[in-house]
């Protein structure tokens, strides 16, 4: 399979072509027309295995179909990730894929202050990826909302276990509207992971590893 296959929307095509990608890796292959279609997905997978645009593509693929107003506050689309670098990176992949339909993201984590974070945040975005601790401080003083989100993706749960982030992300998980797609990511899957994914996934989602 090529992208050109995938029935990705022509302004995704456009950023795969400056970047030469071609072909998609086995992860994307398999990940890319489930999501593309609204399912869930649960994946087994590494850093390195091309994991980011397996779900990036095809949440842009979707915001592209169906453009509105993020609401006030709020974004479309809420990638957690467990450390400021990657969440970095995932922001900026999404900028890269997205650079041809003109999509709003915003990143937020700890250790910096708040008020570039709030300003970004005023009249929502498309895609707001996020570290859990920042994100829980933010809905407390209500700088941030939930409400309109419309996807989830939850990046690396093994390590936010590790990290010790499963209290806030169930707290997390509780302020999201019941309707909505998930994406859960983890490069092993222990019982306290499968269990958790479980929680936040809807029945039968699409397993790829
Ligand atoms: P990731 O696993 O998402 O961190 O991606 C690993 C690296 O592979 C990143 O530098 C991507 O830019 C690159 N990459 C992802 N998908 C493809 C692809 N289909 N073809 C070529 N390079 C890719």
């Amino acid at each position: 399979t090529q992208f050109t296959d995938l029935g990705l929307a022509k302004p995704l095509l456009k950023a795969l072509a400056d970047e030469g990608y071609v072909n998609p890796t086995p992860i994307q292959a398999q990940a890319i027309p489930g999501v593309m279609s609204g399912r869930d997905l649960q994946g087994i997978a590494q850093t390195g295995t091309g994991k980011t645009a397996a779900f990036a593509l095809p949440i842009l693929h979707r915001l592209a179909e169906n453009r509105k107003q993020p609401v006030r506050r709020g974004c479309r689309v809420l990638v957690l990730s467990p450390t400021r670098e990657l969440a970095t990176q995932i922001s900026e992949s999404f900028k890269s894929y997205g650079r041809h339909m003109g999509v709003t993201v915003a990143v937020v984590f700890g250790g910096v202050k708040y008020g570039g974070q709030m300003r970004a945040m005023a009249n929502g975005v498309d895609i707001l990826v996020a570290t859990p601790g920042r994100l829980i401080d933010h809905l407390n003083e209500k700088t941030i909302t939930l409400e309109g989100v419309e996807t989830f993706v939850l990046d690396e749960a093994d390590q936010m276990l590790d990290m010790g982030f499963i209290v806030p992300i169930r707290q997390i998980v509780k302020r999201l509207p019941r309707q909505r797609q998930n994406l859960f990511f983890s490069a092993t899957m222990p019982t306290e992971i499968e269990k958790l994914g479980s929680e936040i996934l809807n029945p039968n989602p699409l397993k790829v590893s």
